[in-house]
């Protein structure tokens, strides 16, 4: 886009603070990757046979350091904090699968937005969709807010009102689409143009989507990163982060700061998440068919307007979602009007595991007020419609009669005053403090 490319320009002037120290080199997508299709990136991209042996498989690099030929002399590679043959693999790879240039594997998701927030300075204000992660909510508020930061809460579902928010101190724009846990969307191309014309960033959490069925950058944003934990990896076997842009000033900045700040990613993890990739778009398919039969199933159970789903038709940006995505995923959550019901059904799934995080081919369930958004302040989730009836559930790749079968054990053992189709009762209240309460989440 145009517009983004104007507003990198203007944003590398910008971020030139932190440039005196020249880059030491970002890792670059091989562009011959670029011209094949998502699942043959998925599997080869950022991969060549290794040198030595002809090992198809990327090797895992456990060094610190590199040696050197003589002062000054070095194969490319000085200290593993900087450069990790593993980790640039995994860098290339996702890079290509979003469809940018430079990537940037940290130790988490949450390490990556603190990087990336590093990109700006005390003074500078950052809107932020009002429903994100909670740990993005906790970071912004209870870090970064003291180090200068100011922000504002937005709801992204309308443009319009990211516009009235920007400012001159404005310099970047932050969202999740569709968003954790209320599976809300925001129009990235739009929210973009609003972004570049204020001067300001387009930053978007894909983590939900995967680039299987969303690739942010297409749509003029910025930087696109995950929470490589979740759908990326997609074996719930560790924890990472990736960032990825397509301009080389960014990526400029942000391989500094990579290196600088250092919540890279190790050797291993970096391993673990380019293996998971290989079969992310055949793992995505499966979590979008049975997400969407759950989804139509529970909206039967429960009624359309108790099941946020974004593939169902009754979503109120179902259209939104065909425009900008390419499937759905395997994401829903259900509002079941009560933290009891939650409890009922959250301690009687047998297939579905009650546990934080997502997008792994197993099944999980959580309820996102008492643990993935209890760092959220209780007034703040109630104004946005997360309650403590809220149920989430990431749908896994297991067979789906066999996930049905599950829900409908579950829903049928909540006790009867609990039971019925699952709907608030009239006059009922979504309730704002659960009781008992439940321990609190560090997630
Ligand atoms: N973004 C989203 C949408 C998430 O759901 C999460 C974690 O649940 C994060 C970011 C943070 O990622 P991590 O847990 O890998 O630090």
């Amino acid at each position: 886009m145009a517009s983004s490319s104007v507003t990198a320009l203007s944003m590398r002037d910008y971020l030139a603070h932190t440039s005196e120290t020249k880059s030491i080199g970002m890792t670059r997508v091989f562009d011959e990757d670029l011209t094949a299709g998502f699942g043959t990136r998925a599997i080869h991209a950022g991969q060549r046979p290794e040198p030595l042996a002809g090992a198809i498989m990327t090797p895992i690099y456990l060094t610190s350091t590199y040696v050197q030929d003589g002062l000054g002399q070095n194969k490319g590679y000085e200290y593993a904090r900087g450069k990790n043959p593993t980790r640039e693999a995994f860098e290339r790879n996702i890079a290509a699968l979003e469809n940018g240039r430079h990537g940037f594997a940290f130790a988490s998701g949450m390490g990556c937005l603190d990087s990336i927030m590093k990109l700006f300075r005390a003074g500078d204000h950052i809107i932020c969709a009002e429903n994100v992660y909670g740990g993005t909510f906790r970071l912004f508020d209870k870090i970064l807010q003291h180090m200068g930061l100011s922000f504002s809460y937005v709801d992204t579902r309308d443009p319009q009102r990211v516009a009235d928010a920007m400012t001159k101190a404005t310099r970047a724009v932050l969202l999740e689409t569709p968003s954790n846990p209320l599976m809300r969307l925001t129009d990235i191309a739009a929210v973009a143009d609003i972004a570049h014309r204020g001067g300001a960033l387009l930053i978007v959490d894909n983590t939900f989507a995967s680039p299987y069925f969303q690739r942010p950058l297409e749509l003029g944003a910025d930087i696109v990163f995950h929470s490589t934990t979740k759908y990326l990896n997609g074996h719930s076997d560790m924890i990472g982060g990736c960032a990825v842009v397509r301009d080389d000033g960014l990526g400029d900045r942000l391989k500094f700061i990579h290196n600088a700040a250092g919540a890279v990613a190790g050797p291993f993890d970096a391993w673990l998440a380019l293996r998971g990739t290989k079969t992310l778009h055949l793992r995505m398919r499966q979590h979008d068919a049975n997400g969407r039969e759950i989804a139509a199933w529970l909206a039967e159970k429960l009624g359309h307007e108790n099941v946020y789903y974004i593939g169902l038709p009754s979503h109120p940006q179902y259209e939104l979602a065909c425009r900008q995505m390419s499937g759905f995923g395997g994401m829903i959550s259900v509002e079941l009007g009560t933290w009891a019901r939650a409890a009922h059904l959250l301690g009687k799934v047998r297939v579905f595991a009650l546990a934080e995080s997502l997008g792994g081919v197993e099944s999980l369930i959580s309820q996102p007020a008492g643990m993935t958004h209890a760092s959220v302040p209780p007034e703040r989730r109630a104004a946005m419609g997360l309650s403590d009836g809220l149920v989430r559930l990431s749908c896994g790749v297991e067979d789906v009669g066999d996930l049905l079968a599950d829900l409908e054990q579950a829903f049928e053992g909540i006790p009867s005053r609990l039971a019925g189709n699952g709907k608030r009762e009239a006059g009922e209240k979504p309730t704002a403090t659960p009781s008992p309460a439940p321990a609190r989440s560090i997630a």
